[in-house]
């Protein structure tokens, strides 16, 4: 099945929101066999929408959209489209009684008579059902079974909409246009798994893997290098999903094999998360210190749910004297040292596990930059440390980037210390 997805809105053509809603369909529909054979995005006048419609209708006869369904001027898609099908706009009672009670349980009073249009509906479309929001989603389709299906712009909604009614009907159609044609396709089902190293370099991971990428059949491999790590990304194209799903296990057991140690987890795990889990496997309690990270660190770590049985708190020791008021890092050893030293660093993780009885204590200090750097400790210089129940580890990196992303590796490098 080949189809095109047109994203709709202003906002996308010039620059202020990324099209994330074009990587997201594609990549779902790639994983269950369906051909993107276009991405295109427009803006919300309606007659740009309509073009766009038109053209990618003689193309592929097949459109998904998304955005311009909501109750303002500037929402344009359905009017649009069914304007393009012939059809006429008609209002949905049963929409407009649940919108209607709905403002009322949630605001009082009456509904806006702006909102009202989002129970307008093309004559003779099927509505798809929107769980996460208030409008709902359309799939209109025409005599000779070209059809448009349309999603919110709201990335969430638009997601739900996705997985509970029209990937459904996507992949029955697929399913069936498939047993039409035999069972002796190409291989069009696209599915990816990565694998998440950190604290090793793209290059070192190349040469461990010499020509491993080359012997696996059918699977082709990514490095994508970000301030977490190198993500190493596998993609299978198979001709069922099941076939894709076990290139993909055989390939990502090879490149464990290689890089083990470096590997902490796989698709969109967070550092953060897999320490937590180990030190709750342990029994272990975490507490921080941080200097040029400001806070990011404790961040991160309270960004997981569930956290509060592992992560007791931490301390924001910016400024030294807070280092040796808070943490007990003693003044002559900051005079002697500097701040950003190796004995401070491991002061500031006992200080933190002492004072906030835990178990490990893990500091960050550093040179975040712009300014600050010195040829001895220059720019994205940082001494990271771990104190596990009195026994420390320390590490001096130097990190590339600007002050965001030597933040965000400093916080990145202090967890993998804590999990080696
Ligand atoms: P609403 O009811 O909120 O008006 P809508 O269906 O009309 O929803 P839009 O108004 O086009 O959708 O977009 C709503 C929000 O979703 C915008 O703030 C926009 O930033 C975001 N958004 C729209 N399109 C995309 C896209 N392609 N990728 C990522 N975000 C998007
Ligand atoms: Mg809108």
């Amino acid at each position: 099945m080949r189809i095109e997805i047109l994203t709709i809105g202003d906002e996308l053509l010039l620059g202020f929101t990324i099209d994330t809603n074009g990587a997201h369909l594609a990549r779902e529909l790639a994983s269950v066999g369906i051909e993107i054979v276009r991405r295109s995005s427009v803006g919300d006048g309606a007659e740009d929408i309509a073009a766009a419609v038109r053209e990618a209708l003689d193309r592929t006869g097949a459109v998904i959209t998304t955005g311009g369904l909501g109750p303002t001027a500037d929402d344009l898609t359905k009017p649009s489209i069914a304007a393009l099908f012939g059809r006429a706009m008609v209002m949905d009672a049963e929409h407009l009684a649940w919108l209607e009670e709905r403002w009322r349980t949630r605001f009082g009073g009456e509904l806006p008579h702006s909102n009202r249009q989002q129970a307008l509906m093309p004559e003779g479309a099927r509505k798809l059902v929107n769980r996460h929001g208030s409008a709902p989603g359309v799939w209109l389709e025409d005599e000779r079974g070209r059809w448009v299906a349309m999603l919110p712009g709201v990335p969430r909604e638009m997601r739900g909409m996705l997985a509970d009614e029209l990937g459904p009907i996507l992949r029955e159609r697929a399913a069936r246009e498939q047993a039409a044609r035999g069972a002796t396709g190409e291989p069009t089902v696209v599915r990816s798994r990565t694998l998440r190293t950190t604290a090793i370099a793209e290059s070192a991971i190349a040469d461990r893997l010499g020509d491993l990428a080359r012997g696996m059949d059918g699977l082709s491999l990514a490095y994508l290098p970000g301030h977490e790590g190198v993500d190493l990304r596998l993609t299978a194209r198979d001709r069922t999903a099941a076939d894709a799903d076990a290139a993909l296990a055989r390939g990502i057991d090879a490149l464990r094999a290689h890089v083990a140690q470096w590997a902490y987890g796989e698709d969109a795990t967070d550092m953060a998360q897999v320490i937590l889990e180990r030190c709750r496997a342990d029994g272990l309690t975490l507490a921080v210190a941080e200097s040029c990270t400001g806070g990011l660190l404790g961040a991160r770590l309270t960004s997981v749910p569930g956290s509060s049985d592992v992560f007791l708190g931490g301390v924001i020791s910016y400024a030294n004297a807070v280092k040796v008021d808070a943490l007990g890092v003693p003044a002559e050893m900051l005079r002697e040292h500097g701040a950003v030293s190796e004995p401070v660093a491991a002061r500031m993780a006992r200080g933190a596990r002492e004072r906030l009885g835990a178990r490990i204590g893990v500091a960050i200090t550093g040179v975040a930059g712009p300014g600050g750097g010195t040829e001895e400790k220059p720019v994205g210089t940082v001494w990271t440390a771990v104190d596990v129940d009195g026994e420390v580890r320390t590490h001096r990196s130097v990190f590339i980037g600007d002050r965001a992303e030597i933040r965000f590796r400093a916080s990145q490098f202090a967890l993998e210390l804590v999990r080696r």
